[in-house]
């Protein structure tokens, strides 16, 4: 019989990638198994309409950049070249169709995201898609015990990740303001947030 095949899906917006993505995405393929983790990088973000997101090519190409070299990850464009608003339980359900009963799909998320994830449209039919696995960074309290527990998905396993205090919105206001990226993410994204530009303009919203 053929084996399953144990699918990761790392959704962001990865403006930019970090170490923090790429740590919990190594994490979730280690501590669950996983043959392997595909980034996707989110299209239209309907939730994030408040700043200037960066074009969805260069989003996707720092993707591409910072995974290059593990051979059990690999960058998705289903999200980027689907017209209009982006879901990610429309994602879920044409990787389940796609890949039918031969699968198994985690959804690899911060464990704060797991929460707002209940307030996604088809909370619901998402959930029954998969397994989501929560990065939580140590010591930190998964509110199993809180009211809000019986709110949670029942098939959130959580990790331990240590890299959780990076934040893409903490590297585009340091690249604004000129601080120091190195160490946060890697030289080559850094390199092509340089070249190309991004983050710099005055005033920019972050
Ligand atoms: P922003 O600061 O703009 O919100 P972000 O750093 O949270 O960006 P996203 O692209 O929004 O990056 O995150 C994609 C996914 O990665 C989300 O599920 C998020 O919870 C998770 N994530 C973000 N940062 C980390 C981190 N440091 N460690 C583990 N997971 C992370
Ligand atoms: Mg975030």
């Amino acid at each position: 019989m053929r084996k399953t095949l144990r699918l990761g899906v790392m959704g962001g917006t990865f403006d930019p990638i970090h170490f923090g993505h790429l740590v919990a995405a190594d994490e979730a393929l280690v501590q669950f198994n996983l043959d392997r983790v595909v980034f996707m990088p989110t299209g239209q973000p309907v939730r994030k309409t408040h700043r200037h997101v960066s074009s969805a090519e260069d989003r996707y190409l720092m993707t591409v950049i910072a995974t290059a070299s593990n051979p059990d990850f690999e960058v998705s464009r289903m999200e980027i070249d689907r017209p209009g608003d982006t879901y990610t339980v429309d994602t879920m359900t044409a990787l389940r169709a796609q890949y039918g009963a031969g699968a198994e799909l985690f959804f690899i998320t911060g464990a704060d995201a797991v929460r707002e994830i209940l307030t996604w449209k088809d909370a619901d039919r998402f959930i029954g898609l998969c397994t989501f696995i929560a990065a939580t960074r140590p010591g930190y309290d998964t509110g199993l015990s809180a009211a809000s527990a019986v709110a949670l998905p029942p098939a959130v396993e959580y990790m331990e990740v240590p890299a959780l205090a990076i934040s893409s919105s903490d590297i585009r206001e340091r690249v604004r303001t000129r601080r120091p990226v190195r160490y946060l993410l890697p030289e080559a994204v850094a390199s092509y947030i340089d070249k190309n530009g991004l983050y710099g303009e005055p005033g920019a919203d972050i």
